[in-house]
């Protein structure tokens, strides 16, 4: 389609995002959540859904959903019910999930998110907790050509899925939206978030409205989406599928809709379901979940600093900028790792700046990332330190930097061994700034004549005497009084 048919149009969406609690065990047994084990080694008789077994509620799950709801500024509500959500699927072998419909744990949160230098608050609707089907294997087994296998060690894994509020207007923001929830998710220690690991994936619902309408559009649902990239693909293409329908005066069905990464298309996979088809009702084999006040209290006490509230520190307490603070928030290991270079530096902001310079640089060329970085962060710390004590310039710093990284070893060390510290001593560097104006009269001559600029060439060459060891500020202040 044109740009200036897309044009005419707005997109409207809604993500439902379902993320694994971090509990070392499932939400109805104590069978193990670890991944990449053998498969169907994992289960019991209450996760394989065997007749006569009985769930038993995990309260680590419960304390971690509440975490994640508070974390999404949502209400925790003080009683919620687990409801059966009734489906046929060979990966499920209750038969049923179990959910929760009408009285979810939490309600009416929000999370700000920030696209081309605005923000703007998304709404979420509700969290609620489930448990997680099976896999179904399609491939790498004996006649995995004819037949598809079942590994259950996912089946009873905890999940909570975050329902937001259609207020998304991009596919950026989408994308935006759904990277603040893994962040939220991630910085209150609820979720890994490891996609990898199929710890986050969200369905997409998306539709298109003529621009200025009030009503909303019928909606695609596009499953199972675990990547970012995959998110803002399946946006686009359905913008597309949909605008080229609705121009061709056709109507949008209500459907579910699968994203192939290969064609980086969606395809149709189902009609919608309604609620009622899932013949949800209360799970009489489980009591309801009462939250005590004082229950919540403690868990609101034991939350840890979350993005936005670490940014906004940032900015306050190390007088870093906005930009830089968000960088460096970006994730939980890079918002520690910058912290603690900046509590050992006598400058906070300059250890920002190697964090998000040399050492990016670094670590990109390598493939990786700051939770691998080979230098301890209290190394930039005293890189930092060493360069405002004089000890260090900043020419020397920059060429030691790739030695701390390979190495590992402190700067102080690196310096020490190769002989490497800067000159400051006013006796050693007089001694060379007589010789380099002894050795050129010429540039004496130009500066007597009114030509102060040469001055940065007498600079350069007491460095070059003193293989970049020479302080400049002391340099510069010698050869003033010298010249003059
Ligand atoms: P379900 O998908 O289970 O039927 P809901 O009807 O509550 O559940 O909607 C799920 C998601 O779809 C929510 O995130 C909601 O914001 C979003 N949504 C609802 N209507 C629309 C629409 N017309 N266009 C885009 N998203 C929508
Ligand atoms: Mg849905
Ligand atoms: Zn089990």
């Amino acid at each position: 389609m044109s740009p200036d048919v897309m044009a005419k149009y707005e997109v409207v969406i809604g993500l439902e995002v379902h993320a694994q609690l971090s509990t070392r065990t499932k939400i109805f047994c104590s069978c193990p959540t670890s991944f990449g084990a053998q498969p169907n080694t994992n289960v019991c008789p209450v996760c394989l859904g065997l007749p006569g077994a009985l769930p038993v509620l995990s309260r680590g799950a419960v304390e971690l959903g509440a975490k994640g709801a508070l974390a999404l500024n949502c209400a925790v509500q003080p009683e919620s019910v687990f409801a059966r959500k009734n489906y046929f699927y060979p990966d499920l072998p209750k038969g049923y999930q179990i959910s929760q419909f009408d009285k979810p744990l939490a309600l009416a949160g929000y999370l700000d998110v920030h696209v081309n230098g605005e923000t703007k608050r998304i709404g979420i609707t509700r969290v609620h907790m489930e448990d997680d089907a099976g896999k179904s294997v399609h491939d790498g087994f004996k006649d995995s050509d004819r037949f598809t296998y079942v590994d259950l060690n996912r089946s009873g894994t905890p999940l909570i899925e975050i329902v937001s509020e259609p207020d998304i207007r991009s596919a950026d923001e989408a994308v935006e939206y759904f990277n603040e929830v893994r962040q939220a998710l991630v910085f209150a220690e609820v979720s890994a978030c490891d996609m990898e690991k199929g710890h986050l994936r969200c369905d997409a619902n998306v539709s298109m409205r003529r621009k200025g309408a009030k009503e909303f559009g019928t909606r695609a649902e596009v499953k199972n989406l675990n990547s970012f990239r995959f998110l803002k693909q399946a946006i686009e293409f359905e913008m597309e599928r949909q605008v080229e329908i609705l121009e061709s005066g056709g109507r949008v069905i209500q459907e579910t809709r699968l994203f192939n990464p290969e064609l980086g298309e969606t395809l149709s996979m189902r009609s919608k379901e309604e609620a009622h088809d899932y013949r949800y009702f209360p799970e009489p084999d489980l009591i309801p979940v009462r939250i005590s006040p004082e229950w919540l209290a403690r868990l609101q006490a034991s939350m840890p600093e979350l993005p936005q509230a670490r940014r906004a520190r940032f900015v306050s307490e190390y007088g870093l900028r906005e930009y830089d603070a968000q960088i460096l928030t970006a994730s939980r290991e890079t918002a520690d790792y910058f912290e603690r270079a900046a509590r050992a530096a006598s400058d906070p902001k300059q250890a920002a700046n190697w964090v998000m310079g040399d050492l990016a640089g670094l670590l990109k060329a390598d493939g990786k990332e700051i939770p691998d970085s080979p230098i301890p962060p209290e190394h930039i710390g005293e890189l930092v330190t060493l360069i405002s004590k004089g000890e260090l310039s900043g020419k020397l710093a920059k060429e030691i930097f790739p030695k701390m990284y390979a190495t590992g070893d402190a700067p102080s060390a690196i310096a020490e061994r190769e002989g490497l510290k800067q000159i400051s001593d006013t006796g050693a560097l007089e001694k060379i700034v007589e010789e380099v104006i002894a050795a050129n009269p010429k540039q004496v001559e130009q500066y007597k004549a009114g030509k102060t600029t040469v001055i940065g060439f007498f600079v350069g060459q007491v460095m070059k005497q003193s293989r970049g060891q020479a302080n400049p500020a002391t340099v510069n202040a010698i050869l003033a009084e010298k010249l003059k």
